[in-house]
């Protein structure tokens, strides 16, 4: 730690002082030998798992043959059965085109410039408690001031913010709605707005789940005025929810979806899968990048479809997501400072309050508790706009009986925070 903080910038946060030496599945051994049960899978990076074998042995197999080309110069098959892949996966009955890239900001960057290149617009709604990622123009569109944005501005123009609904806060799909049209008429009118985007389940501002009602709602919003809906999906989609996409389950088929994260169980690559016509709109060398669909994290991708189909991964999705909610639903029972489980799938979290009463998010608890969690060797992860939320990501390819025995850490890690605050 101390070379770190030396050599490292300080805004490069970390949530726990642990340096892992060898991970397995859902379990992590640290440089001092410990170990750990991961529930934060590098935030929702290892759905399918630290160092599954199958794809350690797809990414060793294109090592031996080439590493790098850049697509824009020598183009290889993965990349293109990747996006193949994609395009046949993705909701929606129209063609579908994919373009690969590297990271989850660079996708959401991609899918403004398409948008932007198609409708010939500019301006670009997001959401409050939105996280879209750190770049400049990323960072313009997540609705989360501190730590992200501080001292980072000015952002890209033309971007405003809606409320994303939640009932628990009081903000209904009504209000959340009125609040899009409200933007047209208080700072830009609807017919200059290139896209919508917005994440089915908010990530980092604390896995609030979009209704089915609202995303339908949305996306006639966008039919009326020619605006093109973009799906976040970087920390939702690659399984996490049960479906291969959030959007699934809810009937509705954005324009461009952005993901990232589990796609390639570790390996840094990203998508942006939409509309042939909409993904055709920049012109040739509007898009790409040096490392963009990198061989390595195609080979990879591929290798997780394959895992996915092979151990039944998004079924093992649901019945883990009902395993956990169950678990924390009885947990909450019994402590009145959880006010709130909920998620979608596997992607499942408690909000912490106190005494239950939402207008009174306790962040200092729940950092505590996480903090308690890794000292009994359980890396925990929080979220939320409050700092309030603990959520589980851990690997879909966790046995029950790991499962379980980090919820057992975790209800131990509450009663000894609990205890103490007394
Ligand atoms: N969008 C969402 C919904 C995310 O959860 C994240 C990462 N947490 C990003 C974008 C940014 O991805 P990356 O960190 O790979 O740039």
């Amino acid at each position: 730690m101390a070379r770190r903080r030396t050599a490292v910038p300080r805004g490069v946060g970390q949530s726990h002082e642990v340096f892992i030496a060898r991970g397995e599945n859902a379990e992590v051994w640290d440089v001092e030998g410990r170990r750990y049960i991961d529930f934060a899978g590098g935030i929702a990076v290892l759905n399918t798992g630290h160092c599954h074998p199958e794809i350690i042995a797809a990414v060793k197999a294109q090592l031996d043959n080439y590493t790098h080309t850049c697509f824009q110069v020598v183009a290889y098959e993965p990349y293109v059965e990747l996006a193949e892949r994609i395009n046949a996966l993705a909701p929606g009955n129209f063609d579908k085109k994919t373009l690969l890239l590297s990271s989850g900001s660079e996708a959401v960057e991609n899918a403004i410039k398409i948008a932007r290149a198609y409708t010939q617009r500019s301006g670009v709604i997001a959401f409050t408690s939105g996280y879209h990622g750190r770049t400049l123009l990323t960072l313009g569109l997540t609705g989360k001031v501190a730590p992200y944005k501080t001292g980072f501005g000015p952002f890209p123009a033309e971007i405003f913010h809606a409320q994303f609904p939640n009932a628990l806060h009081g903000v209904s799909v009504d209000e959340a709605i009125a609040s899009v049209e409200s933007i047209f008429k208080n700072d830009i009118e609807a017919n200059r707005v290139a896209a919508i985007i917005v994440e089915p389940v908010q990530g980092e501002g604390g896995f609030n789940v979009a209704s089915p009602e609202f995303l339908q709602r949305l996306r006639a919003l966008c039919d009326q005025h020619g605006i093109l809906m973009i799906a976040d999906e970087i920390q939702t989609g690659a399984g996490r929810t049960g479906t291969w996409f959030a959007m699934e389950q809810s009937g509705v088929a954005p324009d461009m979806i952005t993901m990232a994260k589990s796609m390639a169980g570790g390996f840094p690559i990203s998508a942006v899968v939409g509309r042939a016509e909409v993904m055709d709109a920049p012109a040739p060398g509007g898009l790409g990048g040096t490392y963009a669909g990198s061989p390595l994290g195609c080979a990879a991708a591929l290798a997780v479809l394959k895992v996915f189909e092979k151990e039944n991964l998004l079924e093992r999705s649901k019945t883990l997501g009902a395993r956990l909610t169950t678990r924390l639903q009885a947990l909450a029972a019994q402590n009145p400072c959880i006010a709130d489980v909920r998620g979608m799938g596997a992607m499942v979290a408690m909000e912490l309050c106190n005494n239950g009463d939402v207008r009174h998010p306790d962040a200092d608890l729940t950092k505590r508790l996480c903090a308690e969690a890794t000292r009994r060797g359980l890396i925990l992860l929080s979220c939320g706009t409050h700092g309030n939320v603990v959520r589980i990501l851990v690997p879909l390819t966790a046995s029950n009986a790991l499962v379980d025995e980090g919820l057992l850490m975790l209800e131990a890690a509450l009663a000894t925070c609990l205890a103490l605050q007394r």
